[in-house]
């Protein structure tokens, strides 16, 4: 049986995670390493000047005090009895689109997996719905994990999975989309007079960049984009290599 490792960044008991678990049984041996409470737009954050604190809370799960990244390397490096076959995050509670994915800890607790060699998926549901429906999400993931399992994914490659709450069945490859949400800031002051703001998002545009992301989900198909770990733009490594030569100290 293969291992798979579930993670996220909703917390352990979010209903998204225990929905992905779910969809998996009978896939292989499915191990669950994820954050004891919500660590949302955690990125790819690590705890280094505090002790993270974990807890067995059933057979085969841990709750980890901290990011979902601490949450993988745990589950790499103590929890699990050998290396995963796949590393899955999610099932997100909200989207993970466009250039909004630098800030996502789902994102990054998967490409934590493909720092260290493993396969790995972000599986995301698109809406905010306070009673939200993650079937729809659930069955294209185990649908997904079975050509994982089977084909495994490139090196130094994840892929970043959305899908819409209302699902249309269809499945879009797809590029990552420029940012279309603008930071949104509400102030207030508390009891004590100290001023705060709290931070949430906008949407701006509507109009996206076909074969992106959000063009998919916008048209109800779900999203899947291949996301390097490598970052370098080969172009401008180029196009800029002649700045070496005045940048030289003599
Ligand atoms: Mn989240």
């Amino acid at each position: 049986m293969p291992t798979i490792l579930l993670t996220n960044d909703d917390g352990i008991a979010a209903p998204g995670l225990r929905a992905l678990a779910a969809a998996l049984q009978g896939l292989g041996d499915i191990y669950v390493s994820a954050p004891d409470r919500e660590r949302s737009a955690s990125a790819q954050s690590i705890t280094l000047l505090d002790p993270v604190f974990y807890e067995q809370v059933a057979e085969r799960e841990w709750a980890v005090a901290g990011t979902p990244t601490d949450a993988v390397i745990l589950a790499l490096n103590r929890l699990l009895p050998g290396p995963p076959d796949l590393v899955l995050s999610g099932i997100n509670h909200g989207g993970n689109l466009g250039e909004n994915v630098y800030y996502s800890g789902t994102a990054a607790a998967a490409m934590e997996g493909t720092i260290n060699g493993h396969s790995a998926c972000a599986i995301s549901m698109v809406g905010r719905r306070t009673d939200p429906d993650f079937s729809g999400a659930a069955a294209l993931a185990r649908s997904l994990a079975e050509f994982a399992l089977a084909e495994g994914l490139p090196q130094g490659v994840m892929l970043n999975v959305n899908v819409p709450a209302q699902w249309n069945g269809d499945v879009h490859f797809t590029r990552q989309s420029k940012k279309i949400t603008r930071n949104y800031l509400q102030d207030g002051v508390d009891p004590r007079g100290r001023k705060f703001v709290w931070l949430s998002e906008q949407k701006r545009i509507t109009d996206v960049e076909p074969d992106t992301d959000y063009a998919a989900v916008f048209a109800g198909a779900a999203s899947i984009t291949p996301l390097a770990l490598d970052r370098t733009h080969t172009q401008s490594l180029n196009h800029l290599s002649h700045w070496a030569q005045r940048l030289r100290r003599p």
